[in-house]
């Protein structure tokens, strides 16, 4: 083997080739930098203690899914069952987000789903604005390291803090926006679709939309 290389690279030299180009070496981290820097990233919010909720919560609920996703989605903040399982969007609303991703023919695997809070507000309460402005700069993180094509947020919360706008969410749903580059989808949060059935129509005329920018649709 050694033998044959030196053979070849002698050949090499007698043909006049004074120094090779070799290609640069490629390991899983030059193809998937996504994947590292979200797990440093994590590493930093899972030590996070920068509010109250740090104290209250069981573990902090970071995200999941894809790494380099073209969609993505945002929630508001983990309830109980996520704050139990450290995952977004495992109770109840998120089955039914989790329907919602299947009737676009993708799986919770295809995208990535995080959330503006990382750690449970006590009793569900809506996160304080303070919360929201602690937590911000993880969510822009996430949103930066993925570099999604589309970004779905899903309710209130989601929309305002990501882009620090006071958008209200009945006008804002349904219509294209803006942050920084990225388009962004804002809807209903699947929470409301529970108490609100009748919005689902509405919710599934966004995510057409959403299916027609990826083509997927
Ligand atoms: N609601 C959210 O906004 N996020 C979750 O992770 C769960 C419920």
């Amino acid at each position: 083997m050694t033998e044959d290389l030196v053979r070849e690279l002698e050949l090499l030299r007698e043909f006049g080739f004074t120094h090779l180009d070799l290609p640069e070496q490629r390991t899983t981290k030059n193809e998937e930098p996504q994947h590292d820097l979200l797990d440093d990233l994590r590493a930093v919010v899972t030590a996070c203690e920068k509010c109250r909720l740090s104290k209250s919560r069981t573990q902090v609920v970071y995200g999941v899914g894809n790494p380099t996703a073209d969609l993505m989605f945002i929630g508001e903040a983990p309830g109980r069952d996520e704050d139990l399982q450290g995952e977004p969007f495992v109770g109840r609303a998120g089955q039914l987000l989790t329907d919602i991703i299947k009737a676009m023919k993708l799986t919770r695997d295809d995208v990535y789903i995080a959330n503006v809070i990382k750690c449970r507000p006590p009793e569900n309460r809506p996160p304080e604005q303070d919360e929201l402005d602690e937590c911000r700069p993880y969510i822009r993180r996430q949103v930066e390291i993925i570099q999604p094509k589309v970004i779905v947020t899903l309710g209130r919360f989601a929309l305002q803090s990501l882009t620090e706008k006071a958008y209200a969410i009945s006008s804002a749903r349904g219509e294209w926006l803006d942050y920084n580059g990225v388009k962004v989808m804002p809807t209903y949060h699947p929470a409301y679709l529970l108490r609100t059935p009748s919005a689902k129509r509405e919710v599934w005329a966004d995510m057409k939309k959403v299916m027609i920018e990826l083509g997927i649709a």
